[in-house]
């Protein structure tokens, strides 16, 4: 069966995560307080319906209870947020993501029960940052305060070399977790594999261990 979602809040955020949702198959209803931000999405979402989610009665009649996950993607309105959040919670509805816009706003939907937070500006921002420090690193995921995921460009220094000539992981505690190769990826790469200019490394590790291989392994 396919999953059900409901998004609350069609701004830029919620339109793009109904936008995709939708194009993977899902079936979403769709929210919003605004006519005409609904409107847009008529010929999108499954349901596209005006309404104010922070009346209770309301998200009720919706039957919000029966969806799979409810995505609160109210934006700079953090008390129609915080207020959405707690009746989904009352209401029983267990997955509840939330796009929280500060780190207080985030201290509260922890406490009220939100299931995931997201900062999409701020993760965006941190990802940006590593590229334009490093144009080799192409993304960047944070995993925790310590740990992350880099997509980093092979040039010249390490052009060639299999890897265990390379012996990232002995040398930096990093380990390459696939290669991308044109439209190919090799995941979990052999040590024999050899690699390529231009080949993309997906590469896992601590933060100052990874900075220390992007330092001495990735071209200037
Ligand atoms: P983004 O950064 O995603 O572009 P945005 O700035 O467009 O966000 P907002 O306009 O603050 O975000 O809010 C997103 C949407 O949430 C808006 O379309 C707004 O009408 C809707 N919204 C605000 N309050 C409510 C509410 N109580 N019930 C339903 N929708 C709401």
């Amino acid at each position: 069966m396919k999953k059900q979602f409901a998004v609350i809040g069609l701004g830029r955020f919620g339109g793009s995560v109904c936008r995709a949702l939708i194009e993977q198959g899902m079936e979403v209803m769709a929210i919003d307080v605004d006519e005409s931000r609904v409107n847009e999405f008529r010929d999108i979402a499954t349901h596209a319906v005006v309404a104010n989610t922070t009346d209770e009665n309301v998200l009720k009649n919706l039957g919000i209870r029966n969806f799979d996950r409810v995505i609160v993607a109210i934006g700079d309105n953090i008390q129609a947020s915080i207020l959405t959040t707690l009746i989904l919670g009352e209401l029983g509805v267990k997955h509840i993501t939330v796009k929280a816009q500060n780190d207080y706003h985030e201290k509260v939907l922890n406490k009220i029960g939100a299931e995931q937070i997201v900062h999409p500006e701020r993760d965006m921002g941190v990802r940006i940052a590593h590229h334009l420090v490093s144009k080799n690193v192409l993304d960047y995921l944070e995993l925790s305060d310590e740990y992350s995921i880099i997509e980093l460009i092979v040039g010249q220094k390490m052009d060639g070399k299999t890897l265990i000539e390379l012996d990232i992981r002995a040398k930096y505690g990093c380990s390459v977790l696939a290669i991308k190769r044109g439209s190919d990826i090799i995941v979990s790469p052999q040590a024999s594999e050899e690699i390529q200019r231009g080949d993309i490394l997906i590469v896992i590790g601590a933060d100052r261990d990874m900075n220390r291989f992007e330092q001495q392994m990735v071209d200037e």
